[in-house]
Order: C-alpha cells, then sequence, then structure tokens
C-alpha cells in the first residue's frame, strides 16, 4: 500500500453566523480593551477567544504583574480600580508595579465587556479570513459548534501572535533582524506556601540573589534572572524560572515541547525546594494553561515603530499613549550570563502612532499588542500590557469611529483617535 502524501479538503459554502460592525480576535489585554472601546463607542461588538476565559497572558498565562502601567488612565485605571475593589490588586515594593489575581481578573474582564454591550465566544479559534479588493470580508472560526463565518466592517487582530492578519495574507517579521531568533516562551506558575523573605525580588540585583538560592537547593533555572512576587491572596506567588528557546510561534511541535518541558522544570524544582528548610509547605498550584510566547508575528502596519524612535523619544501628531518601558530582550539561549539585555539602545519616554496599529496592507484590519508593527527592538520595549491596553483602547475607538462615518481603518484620522487618548488621560 501506498502512503498518500496528500488530501483534497473539499471547499463548502458557509451561512454567516453573525454579522457586527467590529470584531476583535483574541481576548488578551490587548483584546479585551479594543472590544470594550468598540462597544462603548457605538459598534455592535464581538470579541473571539481561543481559550475558556478572556485575560490571554494575565489568565491563561498565568502572567501576574502588569509593567509600563504607570499614569495609564482610561480602561487600564478602570480595571485597577476594579481589581482592587474586589481584592485582586497588590502593589509591590518595586516602582509603581503591582500583581493581580487572575481569578478576578477573568471575572472583572467578562464584567466590562458585558458593561459595553460585548458578544463573546469563548473556546473559538480563528482559523481563517476572507479577503476581496484588499479588505477583509469575514473571519472563518473553528469551534464546538463547527465551522462558520463572521463578517464586520472592520476587524482587530489581538491574538498577540498576529494569527488574524496572517490567515489574510498579510505581510510580517518576526525575530531578531540578523538571526531571525526570537525572545524564549516561558511557563510561569504560581505557588503556594513560599516563605514571604523571598518575595517581591522585581529588583534586578534580587533576581541574582534568587538565582543563587535556587541552585544551593541545586535547582539550575533556564531562565538565568528568575523572579518570585508576592499575590494579592498571602498565601500565593508568582514564580518565573523558566525560558524555553527557539520556539517557534507557528509550530505546535515547538509549542508542545516547551509546554511540556517548562512544566517538568517547575514540577521538579519545587520539589527540591520543598526540601529546603522553610520551603517545606510550598506546593506547584498552577502551571500556565498556554505557555507565555514573548513574541510572534510582527505585522507590517502603515507605520513601522523602530528603535531609533525610542532613542530619540519621538512623538506623533497620531501618538496613542506614552511607552516608559525600557528594551528587555530575554535571553536568546540558556548559555547567557544574565536572563535579559537591552542591545545598548536606551530610550526616552515614546509615543506609539496610530498607524502602526493598522495593516499596511488591508484597510479594514487593525492591530493591537504584540503584534503590531515595529522592529525587534522596539517590540522589546512597547510589549508589555501596560501598553497593550492603550493599544487596545485606541483601535477600538478607531474601529467604532470607521463604522459610523462609513470609512476604513487606513481612512480614520489618526489625530482624531490621538485626540480621544488624550482626553482619555493617556497623553
Ligand atoms: C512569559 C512572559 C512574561 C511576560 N512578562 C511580562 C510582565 O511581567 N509584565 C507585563 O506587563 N508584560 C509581560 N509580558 C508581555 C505581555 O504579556 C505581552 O506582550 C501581552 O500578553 C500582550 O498582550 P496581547 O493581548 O497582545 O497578547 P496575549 O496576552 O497573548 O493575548 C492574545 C489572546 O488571543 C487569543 N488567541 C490567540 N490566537 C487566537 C486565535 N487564532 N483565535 C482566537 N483567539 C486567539 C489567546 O488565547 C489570548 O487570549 C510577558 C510575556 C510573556 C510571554
Amino acid at each position: 500500500m501506498t502512503l498518500q502524501v496528500k488530501v483534497v479538503e473539499p471547499s463548502r459554502e458557509l451561512t454567516i453566523a453573525g454579522y457586527y460592525d467590529t470584531i476583535v480576535c483574541g481576548g488578551g489585554p490587548a483584546g479585551f480593551a479594543a472590544a470594550v472601546a468598540a462597544g462603548r463607542n457605538g459598534a455592535k461588538t464581538l470579541l473571539i477567544e481561543l481559550a475558556g476565559c478572556l485575560g490571554g497572558i494575565w489568565t491563561s498565562g498565568n502572567l501576574s504583574i502588569i509593567l509600563d502601567g504607570n499614569g495609564k488612565e482610561g480602561v487600564f485605571k478602570e480595571l485597577l480600580d476594579r481589581l482592587k475593589a474586589e481584592g485582586g490588586y497588590l502593589h509591590t515594593n518595586y516602582k509603581e508595579e503591582f500583581t493581580h489575581d487572575a481569578e478576578v481578573m477573568k471575572i472583572v474582564l467578562e464584567q466590562m465587556c458585558a458593561e459595553a454591550g460585548v458578544d463573546i465566544h469563548l473556546h473559538t479559534r480563528i482559523v481563517d479570513a476572507v479577503v476581496e479588493n484588499g479588505a477583509i470580508q469575514a473571519v472563518i472560526t473553528e469551534s464546538h459548534s463547527g465551522r462558520h463565518a463572521f463578517t464586520a466592517h472592520s476587524f482587530i487582530d489581538a491574538t498577540g501572535n498576529g494569527d488574524l492578519a496572517f490567515r489574510a495574507g498579510c505581510s510580517f517579521e518576526t525575530g531578531h533582524p540578523k538571526t531571525g531568533q526570537t525572545q524564549p516562551a516561558s511557563m510561569l506558575a504560581i505557588l503556594y506556601g513560599a516563605p514571604q523573605s523571598q518575595e517581591n525580588t522585581s529588583i534586578p540585583e534580587k533576581h541574582q540573589e534568587l538565582r543563587s538560592f535556587l541552585q544551593s537547593a541545586d535547582v539550575n533555572p533556564s531562565y538565568q534572572s528568575p523572579c518570585i512576587f508576592k499575590l494579592p491572596n498571602p498565601n500565593f506567588s508568582f514564580f518565573m524560572m523558566n525560558h524555553e528557546y527557539a520556539v517557534r510561534c507557528d509550530s505546535t511541535e515547538d509549542i508542545s515541547k516547551a509546554t511540556l518541558n517548562g512544566r517538568k522544570e517547575l514540577f521538579e524544582s519545587v520539589k527540591k525546594l520543598k526540601k529546603v528548610p522553610g520551603w517545606e509547605n510550598v506546593h506547584l498550584v498552577s502551571t500556565s494553561s498556554h505557555i507565555g510566547i514573548r513574541e510572534g508575528r510582527r505585522i507590517k502596519g502603515l507605520y513601522r515603530l523602530v528603535a531609533e524612535d525610542l532613542i530619540t523619544g519621538r512623538t506623533f501628531p497620531d501618538g496613542i499613549c506614552e511607552v516608559s518601558f525600557q528594551v528587555d530582550v530575554h535571553s536568546l539561549s540558556r548559555d547567557a550570563e544574565i536572563g535579559y539585555f537591552d542591545g545598548g539602545i536606551e530610550p526616552k519616554p515614546y509615543q506609539i502612532p496610530y498607524r502602526s496599529l493598522v495593516s499596511g496592507e488591508i484597510s479594514n484590519l487593525g492591530m493591537a499588542g504584540r503584534c503590531v508593527s515595529g522592529d525587534f527592538w522596539a517590540h522589546a520595549s512597547y510589549r508589555v500590557t501596560g501598553n497593550s491596553v492603550p493599544m487596545g483602547e485606541a483601535i477600538g475607538y478607531a474601529a467604532a469611529h470607521a463604522f459610523q462615518n462609513n470609512c476604513s481603518l487606513h481612512e480614520v484620522d489618526g489625530t482624531a483617535v490621538s485626540a480621544y487618548m488624550r482626553e482619555r488621560g493617556y497623553l
């Protein structure tokens, strides 16, 4: 018997399962904010999310610390206030950072979307896009209910890895400009019962202190600058000590292998830590249900934010928020001495322009979060979640505006988006 090398999938017609003004793909920090802003500004909005909850890296990814949120207002500030009100917020002792409780985060995100009138489809994956005349006509999804098509006036790619833009045929970049190497992925953990003395180690010197302590317990972390933070629940801590190298966002094999390795490393490490005096009660409560991918596709936009913009602290007439975060490239190989580097780039506070949130090739496609248009170095700075939220809010507002004015995202006046973001307190 000869093995078949190909099968031909029969073509089929799909009825349109829903008509929307705005469809947001991906419900992480960027997508949630985009959906809330679109809904609040009068667009009939659908939010499509692969996981069983909203929040992306904040919930499924177990990441419990928000960076570069200092001074951010708008939806970001509303979120903080609600986390505080529900007891899901803890100020750390380093800069203006804070940690959150993932369960409180899940419910608060759901409430904010519901209040904005957003329809949420969980357990639903974007698998394709129908493009005609340079615009997306429909997205195709797969879910428990089968395969469906949904149409909208504008679409927002907030999938982190740029899945929708990729399916729509957009150009993209990935990895280091010379080697193509991407930042490592990380499996993150929540611990119960870690001693208080080991907590709140965001301070850079403390990373090395924690590493020496772990090594003394025969744990050699694959992330060379491990950290541990106290969470709002006083018995729980967030623990980052794993790096998985050369994980491509479009390779199920890479992601599966990294997931299995990362989880094993955490499990074995906690077993060893239990033997250390004072750590006897430590338990691994949770590992990420989706390993954290720092870097996927960076989609080609109307403007590509580059290192030079960071160095000169560039502002733009269509700037939508200010970024104050450093260039934070996590080590690209296991033999690195410390866990991250900045490529010698020292950013001054700079702005993200609206045009970096709009596809250069598809007139009704916006982006928010990790997949917006930028080079390797700029991405290593703007990628943190304190910036994903304003990016989402800006493009969600623009999508609602595009519908009301019957124009494309290409035609939306970026200075008007900038004015809206200023009014919302981001500039
Ligand atoms: C390990 C790690 C540590 C980090 N540390 C920090 C930190 O300490 N502080 C900080 O602020 N930032 C940190 N970052 C950066 C930050 O988390 C990301 O840049 C941020 O997640 C960007 O938000 P996002 O909404 O673009 O992406 P994500 O959080 O990845 O959300 C994307 C969402 O889209 C969904 N999705 C993906 N594909 C599809 C599809 N095909 N169909 C439907 N839905 C889909 C996903 O399930 C997910 O919910 C870290 C990132 C990683 C990976």
